[in-house]
């Protein structure tokens, strides 16, 4: 097939040392503000699945109400610190997020890029994830889009579950804050992305997706797509998990 040549970094699993994934995290320039678009805003086309409900998911009910928020310093993002999130399932323990934030959206000097539905991480992940949306993904949906990226549909980020849903599976990183699936954007021009259908395609929206899962696998120690497993058909799913006793795997699929 055409798409295992394109993405032929699939599947690996790449060892580098502690120097190079450090220097992957650092601080990247604030973001160029994106050109106001003339063209006529077309309702999102780009749908996801509901969250599924599950214990410990809602981080109002989850939260303990006596903890405080603790500030976390995003610039350029429309967000909010809020309390420290609990939750367990199944007797196990472990799930949760010390330090969350609630990301509504990425700030731009016509308007913001909405996340629909807003994304509950940590603030250690959130710089990550928001400093690839301003230094990555924008910048990518401008070269292929006229306009600009819209809206950016996503799963709720924090999630108390185990990897893939699956009954025996290790803790999901969504389950510490520290994950999001995307399953598409909208365009400012109207024309929406779904990685779904659009993933492999040799189209605007094809190319953009490969663009920005290039980028995503030079910030982040784990990224799924189509190209991976069974389980990631309908989204990219960014993680800064630990892999290896060092945490210096990465892995890019
Ligand atoms: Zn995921």
């Amino acid at each position: 097939m055409h798409k295992t040549l394109r993405f032929g970094f699939s599947a690996t699993v790449y060892l580098i040392s502690a120097s190079v994934l450090a220097s992957a995290a650092e601080p990247v320039p604030a973001p160029k503000p994106l050109a106001v678009p003339g063209q006529k805003v077309s309702g999102d086309t780009v749908s996801i699945p509901a969250p599924k409900p599950m214990q410990g998911q809602n981080p109002e009910e989850a939260g303990s109400k006596s903890k405080e928020a603790k500030s976390c310093d995003l610039s350029g993002v429309d967000f909010e610190s809020i309390p420290p999130v609990r939750g367990e399932f199944s007797g196990d323990a472990g799930c949760g997020i010390e330090t969350p934030v609630r990301i509504t959206g990425i700030e731009r000097e016509s308007s913001p890029v909405a996340l629909k539905g807003s994304v509950t991480i940590s603030c250690e992940f959130a710089k990550t994830f928001t400093q690839w949306l301003q230094s990555d993904v924008l910048p990518a949906a401008e070269k292929h889009f006229n306009g600009g990226i819209k809206s950016i549909a996503t799963g709720p980020g924090y999630q108390c579950r185990r990897r893939n849903n699956q009954p025996d599976g290790k803790l999901s990183e969504h389950a510490l804050g520290k994950a999001v699936d995307i399953s598409g954007f909208s365009m400012l021009e109207g024309a929406s992305v779904s990685v779904e259908t659009d993933w492999g395609k040799d189209t605007p929206q094809g190319r953009f997706l490969k663009d920005i899962h290039k980028s995503a696998c030079a910030r982040f120690t784990t990224v799924l797509s189509p190209e991976g497993d069974e389980f990631h058909k309908s989204h990219l799913h960014v993680d800064i998990g630990c892999h290896g006793k060092t945490c210096t795997y990465l892995i890019c699929q």
